[in-house]
């Protein structure tokens, strides 16, 4: 079976749809708008639902610590899971930054799935030091 939600597809569809938001200044506001909207889900998850709790403090690796082993010590800083309520509305939120990101990668004529590939195997190339 054709898979209808790749890259390709999805980049198609916010070609089709965005009709109101096609001015460029449209469509890197509502990308930055909905990431946005993707930390106040994440808030609003530990402070209003409580099925996430952030505990954060200074992330702390041993002098010699080898690259290998640096996930091992590395904290995510959140306790918890994510109930459904929190996960259907931040799953939203992200993947309506992706549709505006399909829409960003159209008006610049750039392949998601290839911007995609090609940060895949420059991290894999490079590694985690390549994450600015
Ligand atoms: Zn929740």
């Amino acid at each position: 079976m054709e898979d209808r939600n790749t890259p390709q597809e999805i980049q198609g569809t916010a070609g089709k749809f965005l009709i109101r938001h096609k001015s460029i200044l449209d469509a890197t506001s509502k990308m930055q708008e909905y990431c946005a909207r993707i930390n106040r889900a994440i808030a609003k998850a530990v402070t209003c639902c409580g099925c996430i709790k952030i505990d954060a403090d200074k992330q702390c690796l041993p002098p010699d610590v080898s690259y290998s082993d640096i996930r091992t010590f590395m904290q995510s800083h959140m306790d918890g899971k994510l109930c459904d309520n929190c996960r259907d509305t931040i799953s939203h939120e992200i993947g309506t930054t992706v549709f505006y990101l399909a829409a960003l990668c159209n008006l610049l004529e750039l392949d998601l799935d290839t911007v995609i590939r090609e940060e895949n195997e420059r991290i894999r190339t490079l590694g985690i030091y390549s994450l600015k």
